[in-house]
């Protein structure tokens, strides 16, 4: 249902959670470049004038444009991760290919994954891998050819195969779901430098344990030095081969108890990441070899298998399962993804704001400056007429006068 409502575009996926927000915040980026490039562009011009703007402000502005380009970069680069990781042939592999609906990585007794497989998303019309440390695009062109790949090569166990998968044949690979294959922790190995160089940003966990046996010392040791090196981290657990319970019914209940039990107590008191209540809806009882038969019958790539007892539970169950994975995984992943972008782009913003308008009050300043130099002037101005003014009447009234006593003098002098 949900593969259908994708398709026709009524998109209700948790995913979406994720995916809006990654569209959202880097539409904003967009913007915050605009006005950082915007700014630059209308410091330079004013820089010449009147020094309004220092050139230290300008360097300043300057140095944003790279860092909101590179913050860019790394958002169209983020996507949601979650890695997987339990005992040899306890069905890692069969697990994501079942949420992948298509048999992506080799699986079975004869396989065994001794390195770190990504399987990520890409625009190419056809899948390729890379190696560590290498860009060398080299075609995958079925799931055999690529365990004879893993298996030819001498690949340490740390080491990290990027599987590309066309985007338009996963829904998940489009939204950009990245997951990652282990090695079984219990092939000696060096889990710190596993978790320092796959975990870190790894933003959902998956224990697949086998629900044949009970949780081993070394898949937990493994788990503790996770959520010592990560606060809290999102662990889910999946009992796997559920299916086989299927033979004996009698003791179906008691055994999914004893494990649900050892398993809450796993999360809560041992690791102590999560609450009992939260702890109930991360464990669940699968089978991912099942999932993974009706979803390739479904979609006719192999022809539909004889369905064992409980089926429909479990594939409800392994349902339930991914839809809680995708409301986790997206609401994760957006908090450390973007909180830290969200903060620096509102830095920015703030910091762009704050040289603007000491712009505009310089700006203003000067203005009343010129303005008050303006009314002086005019003032000085004006006295000077007005001093004219004064001077003129006295000088004509004193030639006035001086005309008038010369003109009496004439006269009385011709008199006399
Ligand atoms: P990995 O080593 O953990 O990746 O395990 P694989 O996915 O390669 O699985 C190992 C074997 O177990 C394969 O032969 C799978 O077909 C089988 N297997 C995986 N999941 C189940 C399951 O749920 N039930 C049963 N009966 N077999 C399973």
């Amino acid at each position: 249902v949900t593969a259908v409502l994708r398709t026709n575009g009524i998109d209700n996926s948790p995913l979406q959670i994720f995916v809006k927000a990654k569209k959202k915040i880097n539409d904003i980026f967009g913007e915050i470049e605009d006005y950082v490039n915007d700014t630059v562009e209308y410091m330079h011009e004013i820089e010449k004038e009147d020094h309004i703007v220092s050139a230290e402000k300008v360097k300043q502005i300057e140095e944003f444009v790279d860092k909101v380009h590179s913050i860019r970069e790394v958002l169209s680069r983020d996507h949601m991760k979650v890695a997987f990781f339990g005992r040899t042939s306890n069905g890692k592999s069969s697990v994501i290919n079942a949420m992948l609906r298509d048999k992506i990585l080799p699986s079975g007794i004869g396989h065994t994954t001794n390195c770190f497989l990504q399987v990520e998303g890409s625009t190419s019309e056809d899948p390729y891998l890379t190696k560590e440390g290498s860009n060398e695009r080299c075609a995958v062109e079925s799931v055999g050819q690529l365990a004879h790949a893993l298996c030819k090569e001498k690949l340490s166990e740390s080491e990290m195969v990027r599987v590309f998968w066309p985007k338009n044949r996963c829904l998940l690979l489009r939204d950009d779901v990245v997951f990652v294959d282990s090695p079984g922790v219990d092939v000696t190995p060096n889990l710190d430098e596993w978790i320092d160089k796959h975990c870190l940003d790894a933003d959902v966990f998956v224990l697949v344990a086998n629900a044949e046996s009970t949780l081993m010392v070394t898949e937990k040791n493994f788990f503790h030095k996770v959520s010592k090196k990560l606060s809290k981290p999102n662990i889910f657990i999946l009992n796997n081969r559920w299916d086989a319970s299927a033979t004996e019914p009698e003791f179906l209940d008691q055994v999914r108890r004893q494990h649900q039990e050892r398993a809450v107590d796993f999360l809560v008191k041992e690791l102590g990441v999560c609450s009992s209540k939260e702890a109930e809806e991360r464990i669940f009882f699968i089978s991912a070899k099942e999932v993974l038969q009706a979803r390739m019958a479904e979609q006719g790539q192999t022809a539909s298998t004889p369905l064992t007892e409980g089926f429909q539970t479990r594939y409800f169950e392994f349902q339930d399962f991914e839809r809680k994975f995708e409301e986790c995984i997206s609401k994760s992943a957006v908090k450390t993804k973007f909180e830290q972008h969200s903060q620096r782009g509102k830095f920015i913003a703030n910091e762009l704001r704050d040289i603007l308008e000491s712009i505009y009050n310089e700006a203003l300043r000067l203005r009343e400056e010129k303005l008050k130099q303006r009314k002086e002037l005019t003032d000085k101005i004006n006295y000077t007429e007005q001093q004219l003014v004064i001077i003129t009447q006295e000088m004509k009234k004193k030639i006035r006068n001086m005309v008038e006593d010369v003109e009496q003098r004439v006269s009385k002098a011709l008199t006399e």
